[in-house]
This record gives C-alpha cells, structure tokens and sequence, in this order.
C-alpha cells in the first residue's frame, strides 16, 4: 500500500533513500535547509515544502535523516519543535546515528504525544543507499517495527531488530567503531605495503581473498585508482564524511565511558580522524584517511 512519507534531510544519504521511495510509488512531502537538495527531491517528483513541519502535515509516516543528535533534538523538541506538528498514531522513523539517550529522549517525546517513533540508523554507505541494499538496525517497539517494515524494505535489505528504543543506536555505534578501525588499519596495511615497493591494487587484492579482508578491501578501497566507483578514485568526494566518522568514534567514546567499557582502538582511531579532521579533511569521504599515512618517499 503506498504511504505518504513527509522526508526531512536530503543529504547523501536521505537523498537517494527518499528517490527510492518515489520509485516505489510513495507520495513523498519533503524539506531540507539545502535548495540543491530540495529541488533534486523535487525533479524527481517529491513535494518540496517550506518548512518541516509542512513536510510532516497529513503524513502517514515521516523519515528523518539528519547529521547528528543536536540536530535530531533541535528538530524534533522544545515548545515549536516538530512533535507538535505531528498527528497521534504516526509512524516516526528517525534514521540519522545519534546518542542512544538522544534517541531514547526523543522516543519518550513521542510516545507521550501518542507518536510511534523507532531509531533506524542505517549501515551500507551512499552506495545501498542508492541502490536500496541498506541494513536498517532498529530500537523500539516490535509492533511499530511490523508497521514500518513495508516502508524499510524500499530503502533497505536487510532489517534487525536490536531491542528497545536507543538499542538500534547502541548496535550502529559498535558497528561503526570497528568500520573506523578497520578502514584506518588498511590504509595502513596498504601504505606500508606499496612504501616496500608493491603495487596498491595487487596488494588490495591479495587482501581481498586473504584473512586481513574487510568492508574496505571489498567494497571501498582508499587507496586512489583501485576501485573506480569508490570515492578514493574520486578525489574523496561524496561518501561518509570524516566528520560524522569522528561524530560516531565520539559516541562510541561516550557509549563505553557510561559503563566503563575499554575501547583503546576505538580512541586511538578517534584521535587519528580527530587529527586528519583538524588538517582540513573533515568534509572528505572517511577513507581519506589514507592521506594521514604519507605517500612512501623514494629510497635515498
Ligand atoms: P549529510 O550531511 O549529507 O546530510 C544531512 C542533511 O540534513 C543535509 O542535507 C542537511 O542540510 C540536512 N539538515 C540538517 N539539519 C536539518 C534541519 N533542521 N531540517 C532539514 N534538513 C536538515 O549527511 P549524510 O551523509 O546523509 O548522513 C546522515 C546521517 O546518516 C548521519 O547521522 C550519518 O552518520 C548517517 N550515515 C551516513 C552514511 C554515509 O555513508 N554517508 C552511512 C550510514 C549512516
């Protein structure tokens, strides 16, 4: 049954999560603080509204997909905040990675306006996002999720259900910290290698089938010119930003100081995106990370 979605945030992801909506015959109302944004949604047929809570006006369900926590809660809370413009029994899928007590404090929101709110964030780059292949990682009532699951499976492939409200958070941070890790390990692996004189691409794909294999060796390699679609080969434009990479090794920094959890990886690559960030880098793909290894200098 097609629904109508109000859609808020048409960045690089929202933005083609909210195309394949429409693809799929969904009645879309969006808004974002970017023109660009709303009139690509608006070419490809959305309504493009003047304000959120236009978007959100007469909906079955809205979608938001924002950078982080303060945004989530500058949007949804406070006196004028988008709560207010939402009718009881709406279906709320915030989709953004943010706080588990942000999304716990905003779900409380909800639920005492009588809104049916799940987190969602989402795992699978600007690539399922484009393609509809994301893994949506849910937290909330398992009713709501059976409600929302239709709507899910345009954007998305794969959908987990992780517990309570803030637990689809919890489940994405932990993912995204050992992503943070791993993607700082090969370009570490890959510097050290070509700097010994191999070739990058014969080395990725020596990895590639051999037990240092990865997300980034298989579908997102950093190193410039192995893989024509990743950002690498494309000056690191697009992607995942290095900054909301630094955003979420924060909250994974947060997450483990709340139960004095011990994640020296994960800090060591906070600190190592932290530093790549204060160097300019902060609005490149986070695979730029290969610039902080230097290209090797020859042998003198
Ligand atoms: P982005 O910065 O490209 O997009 C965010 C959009 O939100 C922007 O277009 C911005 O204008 C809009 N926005 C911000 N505040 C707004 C407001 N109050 N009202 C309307 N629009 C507003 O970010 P992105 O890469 O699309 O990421 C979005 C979220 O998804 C982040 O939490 C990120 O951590 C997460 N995520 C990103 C990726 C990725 O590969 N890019 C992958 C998985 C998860």
């Amino acid at each position: 049954m097609n629904s109508t979605i109000g859609f808020i945030g048409l960045g690089h992801m929202g933005g083609p999560m909210a195309q394949n909506l429409l693809k799929a015959g969904h009645t879309l109302q969006v808004f974002d603080l970017v023109p660009q944004a709303m009139q690509a949604a608006a070419q490809a047929g959305a309504r493009a509204m003047a304000s959120a809570a236009q978007a959100v006006d007469g909906v079955d369900v809205v979608i938001t997909m924002l950078p982080a926590s303060r945004h989530v809660e500058g949007l949804y809370l406070g006196d004028d905040g988008l709560l207010s413009a939402i009718a009881p029994g709406t279906l709320v899928l915030e989709c953004s990675t943010i706080a588990p007590e942000s999304a716990r404090k905003v779900s409380a929101a909800a639920a005492a306006r009588g809104i049916r709110m799940l987190d969602a964030p989402v795992s699978g780059g600007t690539g399922g996002a484009v393609a509809g292949t994301l893994t949506f990682i849910v937290g909330g009532a398992a009713a709501d999720l059976e409600a929302a699951r239709p709507c899910l499976q345009v954007m998305g492939k794969n959908i987990f259900h992780a517990g309570e409200a803030g637990a689809g958070q919890v489940a994405k941070i932990c993912n995204n910290m050992l992503l943070g890790i791993q993607m700082a390990g090969t370009a570490e692996a890959l510097a050290l290698g070509v700097a010994n004189g191999l070739d990058p691409k014969t080395l990725s794909d020596i990895i590639a089938k051999s037990s240092g294999r990865n997300w980034a060796t298989e579908l997102y390699n950093p190193w410039p010119g192995v893989m024509d679609h990743a950002p690498a080969s494309h000056d690191y434009a697009g992607g995942f930003g290095v900054d909301l990479m630094l955003k979420d090794l924060g909250l994974a920094a947060e997450a483990s100081m709340h139960v004095r959890a011990t994640t020296p990886l994960g800090e060591l690559a906070r600190n190592l995106y932290a530093l790549h960030s204060i160097q300019g880098h902060g609005k490149l793909d986070f695979s730029s990370i290969q610039k902080l290894y230097h290209q090797p200098h020859p042998k003198g």
